[in-house]
């Protein structure tokens, strides 16, 4: 059985952007209300008291758009600081990264991913359904600080939509040819989006690794990180390549995580709501984080039932009704 020691935080389920694959402009967000959020302090009692005791030690942060979530550097500064924290990563959107990478890094963060669907600027406006001054450069602005700080390694996160972005994949591929970066390809998911999924569909990882092995040929290759990618390496590259495969193939056998949302509840699986907690009302009810670890335990002894695998064979209850943005993708 794996061991499950990662836990995916989303600090927020607000964001700046409005991708066409996760919030689609024109769809009614139900967003959080602030007085239902995890406070700092919930969140880092949980960590410290619930989290850490079973054996949680690496912490992603995400949202919604992390860097939106106020006394965002301190919140990384008190999860690294715990002795048993192992790793702090984030994934982030980018377009307020260049003057917070810095102090990101000092606080203890070390890892990050950057979302890029696009290296031509008005292709990626059109994803993030952006129509003022375009935000390509200060995210690309992002890129290069982390870069320049020491973010190492330093993944940049793309979801392939058939007809938007796929004509970029070699342009993308060959980022990690110079430079020490890992560019992953992520299969489209139909999650909170069905008109763009309907009307597009998605391409899967081993049609784009054909077309680069056809360009450079492809090797296996390694990176640091707990994700569930297949890594692979143009020759003599000094990136990686990342395929994340979920619709294409099932990863559940090496799943070895668990996600808590903004407003505080624990989902053991990111399709499969069944055996979910809602930690916030527990620890405002009273509710002891000893009894909580006891729940915890429980949920992660019965998680590998809870699965993905589960939803495809259409046995599981509840799925796709929120976002990536909402469930913290
Ligand atoms: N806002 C941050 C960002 O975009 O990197 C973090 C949150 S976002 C929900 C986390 C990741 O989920 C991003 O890499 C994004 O591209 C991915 N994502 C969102 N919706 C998706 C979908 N429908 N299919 C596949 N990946 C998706
Ligand atoms: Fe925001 Fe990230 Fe969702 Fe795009 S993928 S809308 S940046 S949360």
């Amino acid at each position: 059985m794996n061991q499950v020691d990662y836990l995916r935080i989303s600090l927020i389920d607000r964001c700046n952007f409005r991708c066409q694959y996760c919030m689609p402009e024109g769809t009614e967000m139900d967003y959080i209300l602030k007085q239902q959020l995890l406070t700092d302090d919930e969140l880092l009692t949980l960590i410290q008291e619930v989290f850490i005791p079973v054996g949680f030690t690496r912490f992603r942060l995400t949202g919604g758009e992390p860097l939106l979530r106020p006394r965002v550097v301190e919140l990384v500064g008190a999860i690294a600081s715990f002795p048993e924290t192992k790793d702090v990563s984030m994934t982030t959107n980018g377009f307020l990264l260049a003057p917070l990478a810095q102090s990101l890094y000092d606080a203890g963060l070390r890892r990050l991913n950057i979302s890029l669907d696009s290296l031509e600027p008005e292709i990626f406006d059109q994803i993030i359904g952006n129509r003022g001054r375009s935000r390509w450069h200060d995210v690309w602005a992002g890129i290069q600080a982390a870069y320049s700080v020491g973010f190492n390694p330093l993944k940049l996160n793309v979801v392939v939509i058939p007809g938007v972005n796929d004509h970029e994949i070699l342009d993308l591929a060959a980022l990690t040819i110079d430079k020490e970066w890992h560019v992953r390809f992520i299969e489209f998911m139909p999650i909170g989006n069905s008109d763009l999924f309907g009307d597009r569909g998605w391409v899967s990882s081993e049609d784009l690794r054909q077309k680069i092995r056809s360009t450079w040929g492809l090797t296996t290759g390694m990176v640091l990180g707990n994700g569930p990618a297949d890594i692979f390496q143009i020759p003599g590259a000094k990136g990686t390549l990342g395929f994340i495969s979920q619709m294409s193939e099932c990863f559940c056998d090496r799943c070895n995580r668990m996600r808590l949302s903004a407003d505080g509840w624990l989902r053991p699986c990111l399709l499969n709501e069944s055996g979910q907690i809602d930690l916030k009302t527990a620890l405002r009810t009273g509710v002891s984080t000893a009894e909580l670890r006891e729940q915890l335990t429980e949920l992660l002894i019965i998680k590998p039932e809870i699965n993905f695998k589960q939803r495809v064979s259409g046995t599981a209850t509840g799925t796709y009704t929120r976002t990536m943005s909402q469930i913290g993708g």
